[in-house]
């Protein structure tokens, strides 16, 4: 226990997994939230005095399942072993912590997600900006960046960071948005000493580990916070695996403004990664992924969460995609391939942590040797980024020749003498022999007792435990030989041994020994080249990812119909034939409805801002987000569905859709969007692209009213942003009338009869009207309330008909009814005394004044 004491003092915060012979066990508090949160039994051992101490375990041959499920709950894990042969020591075996486990540092394939990173990742935050260090230990993806402090968490939450390093002095206050405790924080939050977060020492850090002379290769010079965030997680690294870190990526800094940025809300709405409704189960990503490989998957991820705003990029990418297009047979070939590759880069890490196999360091041989049959495809397909990728997919040759030559075909564990191929070690080689020698001297051995005993059923084995043995049937025991010597009793027979079985268990037992001990060695010299060459390998892993992901962006495009988007400097959106991937693609496997394709114009003057309406139903929201889902895929270098579409490099995508449940972090719907308006308004660029639909609906009537109409207003005059807004206010269809830069654009829809016919056409101009109450019956309200809702209607567009009538008509009739309603005056008093004004909406005014009006009529 004292040992326990010291080890755990060392790892706050962690679980400690302690090693007992064939169990890690765990004690006191970690046993009562281990045997919670795995189901197992809390058991208790007796401690020093009256003292019972709460302990449970897990087998340590299939710990790696326990350890994903705490790891999922968030929990650290440190895992502290025997390190010394519990044979070879007389004394209490030595123990250490060789590895903390932890969310963000998890490479064991059972926990990760193959098609997406898992990010560990370290913010330094000062005078209101903030260095970001991000990395997946799993692949030695590493990145930098530096940002606005309010930008930081939605960026965390977009990456899907699982664990976050920050400065252990660094409270709560001073990320007041972060609430730690708070179930809805999506990652685990470690607190490391304080002084790990010095630029200086993160600067000795990233040199000293990435054996660099100075920073400005990383682009990191001038940029202190980044590298302070970089620096802790090397540390922290350093401190927790134990190992090496060569598979790591030197630490890139990436500025914010290469890339398009997309908050989490908008990536959310847009259904990037995940449907708004688990019952829609598509995203863009589902529509656009067809990568073969888990390395590819996790870079068209990636590329959808960081489009990108280079321009020279994008049309790289998209060159190499339209090549890829025309070249079918050589892309199916390629993705034929690709489809046979192992996860390269997870399997590097997993050699360079020291936490794996033969059977994985043989499937990288596997796949390196693919290697070269995949150049020799790509060469053949003309594109300045195949090429360049053709550059860096190095087949790392003598590598791949010694994991071949090294290896087995089918390579079982280090020490079975069924790793390491013949040839490749006379000493190992000899030792086999031997042990092969001695099973067949061992089966001459037992022919031999067999008949000299006369037991036709004696028989030689061997176990762990007792070694070698001469097993006899207690019916036979009475002709066991005199020299054989008593070793076990059984229930049903006596085992024995003779002089010449110890000779042969001595020599059996000293090459097994030799075997492990040789093939452990063979096999360490192996990983260490592999580690040596980890750079050229993750290399090719990169220039792998990219060909797959351009593949597989040209099976889409050709499968799609898709076109090569452009792009303009002039600020101009033009898609002609526009569709929605993903509504397309629904509909499609729905085998109903034909998706109607829309055109876009949009520009920076007088097609800034376009007021969609039109009938509930009828495609707003599908358009708006197509239109921003065609920038997306664009700046990905993907093409686009569209017939044509000409873009401008938008900067950064903001919607205000719908209304977000966020009760659980007590806001009100009206809250949650005008929080999400005024983002939009304070942050949107005139290279910005802003889909808003429907603002002010959860307030009344002409509050909402008026604030949307106000948001126009001010997009139209400070953001300049191009804008689509879907609303059902009618009203606001004014605009165009007074402001330059509105345009009204509709969606069509027919009545037939009682049946309301969705044209799904954007057409210029406003719609008539919302044929909210046809809607309401499709989706079956009682047919009373949908006649009710009807009348009502039907007299509030009389009453408005007649209020719109001319003026000295109404004040003729005014003072007519004035004269004529003396009589009810007193129960009208009444009834406006009792009008609750601050609740009252209009329409109920509205009909209010209807009723008094038809009493005084009366
Ligand atoms: P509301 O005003 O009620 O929010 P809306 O006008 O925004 O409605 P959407 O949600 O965009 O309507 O569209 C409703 C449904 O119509 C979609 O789920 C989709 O299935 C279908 N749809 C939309 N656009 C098209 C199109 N261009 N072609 C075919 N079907 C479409």
């Amino acid at each position: 226990m004292r040992q326990y004491h010291a080890a755990k003092a060392e790892h706050p915060g962690c679980l400690m997994f302690f090693r007992l012979g064939d169990f890690f066990e765990l004690f006191f508090e970690d046993a009562i939230i281990a045997s919670r949160d795995l189901g197992i039994t809390l058991t208790r051992r007796k401690g020093s005095g009256d003292e019972h101490i709460p302990m449970c375990g897990v087998p340590a041959h299939s710990s790696d399942t326990y350890l994903a499920r705490l790891l999922a709950k968030g929990h650290r894990v440190a895992i502290c072993d025997q390190v010394e042969d519990a044979k070879k020591t007389r004394k209490l075996v030595r123990r250490e912590v060789v590895r903390v486990v932890s969310p963000g540092t998890a490479c064991d394939p059972s926990v990760l997600d193959s098609a997406e990173n898992n990010y560990l990742a370290a913010v330094r935050r000062q005078d209101g900006n903030a260095g970001l260090a991000y990395v997946d230990v799993s692949t030695g993806e590493f990145r930098t960046v530096e940002m606005a402090d309010a930008e930081v968490e939605g960026t965390l939450q977009s990456l899907r960071v699982k664990e976050l390093l920050r400065p252990e002095a660094e409270d709560r206050l001073l990320d007041p948005s972060v609430d730690v405790a708070d179930p809805l924080v999506p990652y685990t939050v470690t607190p490391v000493d304080g002084w790990c977060f010095d630029a200086d020492y993160g600067e000795r850090t990233l040199l000293e580990t990435f054996r660099l002379h100075n920073l400005d290769g990383l682009g990191l010079d001038g940029k202190p916070l980044a590298v302070a965030a970089a620096g802790a997680l090397v540390h922290y690294l350093r401190e927790t695996q134990r190992s090496t870190l060569d598979h790591l990526e030197q630490p890139r800094f990436s500025a914010q403004s290469d890339r398009m940025v997309l908050d989490p809300l908008t990536v959310r709405h847009l259904e990037i990664f995940d449907p708004l409704y688990q019952e829609t189960r598509t995203t863009l990503l589902d529509a656009l992924d067809r990568t073969r490989t888990p390395m590819g998957a996790r870079l068209m991820r990636n590329r959808l969460l960081r489009p990108s705003l280079d321009l020279a990029e994008v049309e790289h990418r998209l060159e190499a995609v339209e090549r890829l297009c025309q070249s079918t047979i050589a892309r199916t070939e390629l993705q034929r391939e690709m489809k046979n590759l192992y996860d390269i880069e997870r399997l590097l890490g997993r050699i360079t942590l020291g936490s794996c196999g033969p059977r994985e360091v043989h499937n990288l041989g596997q796949s390196l040797h693919r290697i070269p049959a995949l150049r020799e495809l790509a060469a053949t397909v003309e594109a300045t980024r195949v090429r360049d990728v053709l550059e860096r997919m190095d087949p790392v040759a003598d590598l791949c020749s010694q994991i071949r030559e090294t290896l087995c075909e089918d390579p079982s564990a280090i020490g079975t003498g069924g790793a390491i191929s013949e040839g490749v070690d006379a000493e190992l080689d000899a030792l086999r022999e031997i042990r092969r020698d001695s099973k067949s001297y061992i089966s001459a051995l037992e022919g031999r007792e067999r008949r000299e005993s006369g037991i036709d059923s004696l028989k030689v084995r061997s176990n762990n435990v007792f070694g070698f043995f001469i097993e006899v049937s207690k019916a036979n025991l009475s002709k066991v030989p005199s020299h054989y010597q008593r070793k076990q009793t059984l229930v049903n027979a006596e085992r024995y041994f003779t002089p010449e079985l110890k000779a042969v268990e001595a020599k059996v037992l000293e090459a097994d020994g030799g075997i492990a001990e040789r093939e452990a060695r063979i096999f360490e010299g192996l990983t260490a080249s592999v580690v040596q060459r980890a750079a050229r390998v993750r290399g090719s892993a990169a220039a792998i990812a990219e060909l797959d992901v351009a593949c597989g962006l040209a099976q889409v495009a050709v499968e799609g119909t898709y076109s090569r988007p452009r792009f303009n400097s002039d600020g101009e959106i033009r898609i002609e034939g526009g569709r929605h991937p993903v509504v397309e693609r629904m509909l499609e496997q729905q085998g109903g409805e034909r998706f109607i394709e829309n055109d876009v114009h949009l520009d920076g003057s007088a097609r800034l801002l376009a007021l969609i309406t039109g009938p509930n139903m009828g495609g707003k929201s599908t358009y708006l987000r197509q239109v921003a889902l065609t920038a997306v895929m664009a700046q990905c270098g993907s093409f686009v569905a569209a017939r044509s579409a000409s873009l401008p490099l938008v900067d950064r995508i903001f919607t205000r859709i719908g209304a977000s449940d966020h009760v659980a972090l007590g806001r009100s719907t009206f809250m949650v969007e005008m929080t999400e308006t005024a983002q939009i308004l304070n942050t949107a660029t005139d290279r910005s692209l802003v889909l808003l639909d429907e603002i002010g609906r959860g307030t009344s009537t002409y509050d909402g009213l008026a604030i949307a109409w106000a948001v126009a207003e001010h997009v139209l005059a400070k953001v300049r942003a191009k804008t689509l807004f879907a609303t059902h206010y009618h009203e606001l269809t004014a605009l165009p009338d007074t402001h330059a830069g509105v345009i009204n654009l509709h969606v069509s829809a027919k009545q037939a009869g009682e049946r309301l016919v969705f044209l799904r056409r954007i057409q210029p101009g406003r719609a008539d009207r919302s044929y909210g109450i046809e809607v309401a019956r499709l989706a079956g309200l009682p047919p009373e309330v949908v006649a009710r809702a009807s009348e009502v209607l039907a007299n509030h567009e009389r009453d408005m008909r007649a209020a719109s009538e001319g003026p000295e008509e109404s004040t003729e009739r005014d003072s007519d009814e004035e004269s004529q309603g003396q009589s009810d005056r007193p129960a009208l008093d009444e009834n406006l005394r009792s009008l609750d004004l601050e609740r009252l909406t209009p329409f109920e005014a509205l009909w209010l004044l209807h009723e008094w009006k038809a009493n005084l009529s009366d």
